[in-house]
């Protein structure tokens, strides 16, 4: 056993720390405000290599392995786990398929500029009446000759009102149920037929999340990506390494709270003595700092596994479950020691309380997760 990460994994995690509080973090306070991701981040961490790290050199990535980009989103979510929502989305689950599965083209086309962070890739498979229930989309492609005709709707779609491209799950043969008759396409954002609006939210807010519309929208049938039929086994192998990324997000988020209740309390005195002082206060801090210990190793542990070459169906949804939990946690207990001040706006505390929520809900619910385990 080795519990030590590479050389190259200790560079990087120092590189993307240093970016994150020097290039991130200044963006995060208007962006949360505004409601508006940074777009200029993509171009920036595609030119430093740091979109899509875990995809190989061939086309232009790092190829640091699940761990480097779960490294990475640690980080990064630590500054800000909006922001890193963005480029978790664009770093897995919606080019993800593409690399698996993709043609030369394709990737040529959407895959290396995604990894330059020349392009934006939004994930469509959520829709107003499928979110657990994902074989229940409504979205259909029908083939006529060498195209596929679009119609359908997306909803809760990450990068959904920036993004240059969406890589969508349609039925393109609904009498062969879910597991032969959805389908991947790629849609780009200017194609006729194709339109958007965005969500406004309460957590991650500066996570762009949009609504989609195809109506008529036709795409050429080389936008399928891999067989016809089997894009709902792709989607769920995207979903596999996301859970895992997801749950680094969950992790540097609730490291960020701990930290910032940790120094709070140091400094905050009442009865003549700093508040950490106070059992009730330090026993929090020691539980908040086991808790995302255990989290952390369950996440790099499934991250390992899954560089090792298997589908990690288990490990992955047990991580996505405990990490996600523990972040809710934590922030929770770090409110609670920054008391009033906590719950003012201009205090990071309760930003990270509030996009911790989002974690039990996204990349599948916790409710399912709990179905996959069991
Ligand atoms: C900010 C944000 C970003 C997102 N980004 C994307 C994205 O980029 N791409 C994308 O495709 N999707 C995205 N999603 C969608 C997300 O994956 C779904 O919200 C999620 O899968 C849950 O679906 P739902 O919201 O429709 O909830 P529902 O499925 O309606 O669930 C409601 C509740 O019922 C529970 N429930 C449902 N079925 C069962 C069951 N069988 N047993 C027990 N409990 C059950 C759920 O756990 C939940 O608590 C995003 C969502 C949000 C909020």
């Amino acid at each position: 056993m080795d519990f030590e990460f590479s050389e190259e994994h200790k560079m990087l995690r120092e590189a993307i720390r240093n970016f994150a509080e020097k290039e991130v973090a200044p963006l995060v306070e208007e962006a949360e405000e505004k409601e508006q991701f940074p777009v200029e981040l993509f171009p920036r961490m595609g030119e430093l290599g740091y979109l899509c790290l875990s995809y190989p050199a061939e086309y232009g990535a790092a190829g640091m392995g699940l761990i480097g980009a779960c490294i990475a989103v640690e980080e990064l979510a630590k500054v800000c786990a909006g922001i890193t929502g963005g480029i978790m989305v664009q770093s897995g689950l919606a080019t993800e398929s593409i690399l698996a599965h993709g043609t030369e083209e394709q990737k040529q086309k959407y895959l290396v500029p995604a990894i330059k962070g020349q392009k934006i890739a939004i994930f469509g498979l959520t829709e107003p009446n499928a979110g657990s229930d994902a074989a229940a989309i409504q979205t259909t492609a029908v083939k006529k000759n060498d195209k596929y005709v679009i119609n359908g709707n997306k909803i809760f779609m990450t990068n959904g009102s920036i993004g240059d491209f969406v890589v969508t799950a349609a039925y393109t043969d609904k009498s062969l149920g879910a597991s032969k008759g959805v389908s991947l396409l790629i849609v780009e954002k200017d194609t006729p037929g194709f339109t958007r609006s965005k969500l406004d939210k309460f957590c991650a807010r500066s996570a762009d999340t949009g609504e989609l519309f195809f109506e008529d929208c036709v795409v050429p049938a080389e936008n399928l990506v891999g067989e016809e039929g089997e894009g709902f086994h792709y989607l769920m192998e995207a979903l596999d390494a996301g859970r895992i990324t997801h749950s680094a997000r969950s992790v540097g988020l609730a490291q960020a709270a701990y930290e910032a209740a940790l120094d709070y309390a140091k400094q905050r005195v009442q009865f003549g003595q700093p508040i950490y002082k106070f059992q009730a206060n330090s026993f929090k801090l020691a539980r908040m700092a086991m808790d995302i210990e255990a989290a952390r190793w369950l996440m790099y542990r499934a991250a390992w596994l899954f560089d090792q070459g298997a589908r990690r169906l288990n490990e992955a949804a047990m991580t996505k479950l405990f990490a996600s939990e523990m972040s809710v946690r934590v922030t929770t207990e770090a409110l609670q020691i920054g008391g009033g001040y906590a719950l003012m706006s201009d205090s990071p505390l309760q930003r990270y309380f509030r996009d911790a929520r989002l974690s039990t809900i996204t990349e599948g619910t916790n409710e399912i997760q709990q179905i996959v385990i069991s």
